[in-house]
């Protein structure tokens, strides 16, 4: 539980509910992705179901004071060495069940489930169980404890649970049997149901702060400036900053200027750039390509197509990855989640004009012109941005989106240059 960062309110929280022996039933983490959630739900479980949980004064318990308890609080931390802490690490406790969508691989009834959702099937076959004549399913959270430390449920992404797998699961929270804990872990817990929130006690986790992220990211091997770079464009999230260093592929070559009459414009992504490229992660080349598009479409050298083509390349790469890691998933999810992190970087592009314009600092400004734009046609931009994430979320036809999009971007820049 010590090695999860920049959540000592959380921590704090749970340490004190551990002290005083109150563990409630159903538990909402809930908070931006890649904060550590998850991760902490599972330091919870191991903690509670540890043989030999240890006791650690908090300023003694690994160097750093967490800044929310005490400087004496007892603080309650498994062991790591028992049977129970060692089956944990192996993903291989009887007792603790990790719930995911993708576990619809194991049991979807219509076997076409791309997992987008929670199903209700999941839910069933993992927690609840089915009494229907035609599929019995033995409810698990009804079965004895192995160890007879209690049995923990931690279902990730809880807030993609369909209606009915809501509403399975809230038969259940109704009555909980013994020593049973459920963990859902939600970025987005408004979507789940008003009774399922006001049965569970509530964990709130924060933003990742550059203070605890740029060490991080340097010891990946970033420099100073990508790391910071990183950090603001990740919204405070290690586990999505990650995962797009992690975009490893081979990035689409830069077509040479007038290579095909279908090509874009000249972004002035010269070989010297391209060098450079091949020297760091591929996600730096895909926010320079974003930053030279805006700062191209912004003096007019190309227009809005060439940034809805730097977008689609680069969202279509980030599904290819995302298709590598789980072949089975949906491209057009993928897609639709590579967009939305594009269309960030847009944003980010158009919060440093604005900055530019009232003399606003900037920790770490994308690679582009410092032009200053005017602050009124940015918020108004910004919007465009943020309605457009919105949107490819849902179900808009994304080539269409970004299209639309970036052609009223670039009318709302023209003019306000003109
Ligand atoms: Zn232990």
């Amino acid at each position: 539980m010590l090695s999860i960062m920049g959540q000592s309110a959380a921590i704090a929280h749970l340490q004190r509910v551990i002290a005083a022996g109150r563990m409630a039933a159903t538990w909402i983490f809930s908070g931006p992705p890649g904060v550590g959630k998850y991760r902490t739900a599972i330091a919870l479980a191991r903690t509670c179901l540890c043989e030999n949980p240890r006791h650690a004064r908090n300023q003694q318990a690994n160097g750093l004071l967490n800044p929310a308890l005490e400087p004496d609080f007892d603080m309650i931390l498994a062991c790591d060495q028992c049977e129970s802490c060692r089956a944990i690490d192996h993903d291989a406790h009887p007792d603790l069940h990790l719930i995911y969508r993708n576990l619809i691989r194991c049991h979807d009834r219509s076997g076409k489930s791309k997992g987008t959702t929670l199903s209700i099937d999941v839910i069933r076959g993992e927690i609840t169980g089915d009494d229907s004549e035609e599929h019995r399913v033995e409810p698990k959270l009804y079965k004895r404890s192995q160890h007879g430390r209690g049995k923990w449920f931690i279902i990730d992404e809880a807030d993609l649970m369909e209606p009915p797998a809501q509403n399975a699961l809230l038969k259940a929270l109704e009555e909980p049997p013994p020593q049973s804990f459920l963990v859902m872990i939600a970025t987005s817990p408004a979507e789940l149901l008003a009774t399922i929130r006001s049965r569970s006690q509530w964990v709130s986790f924060r933003s990742l702060p550059p203070a605890v992220l740029v060490p991080q990211f340097v010891q990946r091997g970033l420099t100073q400036s990508q790391a910071k770079l990183l950090a603001r464009l990740s919204d405070g999230s290690l586990g999505r900053a990650v995962r797009w260093l992690s975009l490893q592929e081979p990035v689409r070559p830069v077509e040479d200027e007038h290579a095909s009459p279908c090509s874009p414009p000249a972004l002035g992504i010269g070989s010297r750039r391209r060098e450079a490229a091949e020297k760091q992660p591929a996600i730096f080349e895909c926010i320079e390509r974003i930053s030279l598009a805006m700062d191209n479409l912004a003096t007019g050298r190309a227009g809005a197509m060439v940034l809805v083509d730097a977008v689609r390349a680069y969202a279509e790469q980030y599904a290819r990855m995302a298709l590598r890691e789980d072949p089975l998933s949906s491209k057009d999810r993928a897609v639709r989640d590579g967009a939305a992190i594009l269309l960030g970087f847009v944003a980010a592009w158009l919060d440093d004009r604005l900055r530019y314009a009232i003399g606003s600092p900037i920790e770490a400004p994308l690679p582009s012109t410092q032009q200053a734009l005017p602050p009124a046609a940015m918020v108004q931009c910004l919007d465009l941005c943020q309605t457009a994430q919105r949107q490819v979320d849902m179900n808009a036809h994304v080539g269409l989106l970004l299209a639309a999009t970036a052609t009223e971007l670039e009318v709302e820049i023209r003019r306000c240059r003109s």
